[in-house]
């Protein structure tokens, strides 16, 4: 079985999968996790120099960037490895968060994370969240969900996961962050985010965590 949850920046989409993926067994794959995984590869290897991204030396390098997850028995959540090396704070800054959605665009990124995003499905029942895994990676998928928030909710939301991990972080960078990447997710032309039509909708903005997961678990169970 697949079940894709698709939406916007910080709208509660991971938590919601990881949720989903505890109380069914199933494996959970964070894709916006690999397009970090990406950047941050991008900005240690000079990929990303002067303020932009060269993606002739990308392209050189896209098969040499492996990405996996271990689960941590100790911290019980799942840990992102870029090329061995466990990356899952490096990836989770404002710095990888502002260049994740330009490097996001370029079309040879999405079709090598695709691919890989398709294999991780042959081991098992799955769980993907991102922005195109109901209407590109798994347009068949059983279940699609598509998550919405306001921006300011979801800003804030982001702004204290990071600030209780020690990030000294401004609310409105983190807003502006979370808008620009809206914007860019939404109009790119390669596979922007958009909900599918088959999809259902779920507003986050009035509703809490459990009740969050709790709504989910009824529509899959509930059909
Ligand atoms: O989900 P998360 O906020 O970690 O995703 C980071 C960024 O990765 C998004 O803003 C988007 O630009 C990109 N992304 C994507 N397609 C996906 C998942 C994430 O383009 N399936």
């Amino acid at each position: 079985m697949i079940i894709a949850i698709d939406g916007y920046s910080s709208c509660g989409k991971s938590t919601i999968a990881k949720g989903i993926a505890k109380e069914l067994g199933f494996i959970y794959v964070d894709t916006g996790a690999m397009y970090r995984a990406v950047t941050l590869f991008c900005l240690q290897n000079n990929v990303i120099d002067n303020n932009e991204i060269n993606e002739f030396l990308l392209k050189k390098y896209i098969d040499s960037i492996h990405i996996s997850f271990v689960f941590d028995a100790e911290t019980q959540s799942q840990q992102t490895y870029l090329n061995g090396v466990q990356v899952e704070k490096e990836i989770r800054g404002l710095e990888v968060a502002s260049w994740v959605s330009p490097v996001s665009k370029i079309g040879f990124v999405r079709q090598k994370l695709v691919g890989m995003q398709r294999e991780f499905a042959e081991h098992g029942n799955i769980v993907m969240d991102g922005r195109d895994i109901g209407t590109v990676v798994f347009p068949n998928a059983d279940y699609k969900f598509f998550i919405t928030a306001s921006a300011q909710v979801r800003a804030q939301r982001r702004y204290e996961e990071l600030k209780a991990k020690g990030e000294q972080v401004d609310f409105e960078d983190v807003l502006h962050n979370i808008e620009q990447r809206d914007l860019i997710d939404t109009t790119r032309s390669e596979s922007p985010l958009s909900q599918a039509s088959d999809a259902i909708v779920f507003d986050t903005t009035n509703v809490t965590r459990e009740e969050q997961l709790q709504w989910i678990l009824n529509k899959i169970q509930q059909s």
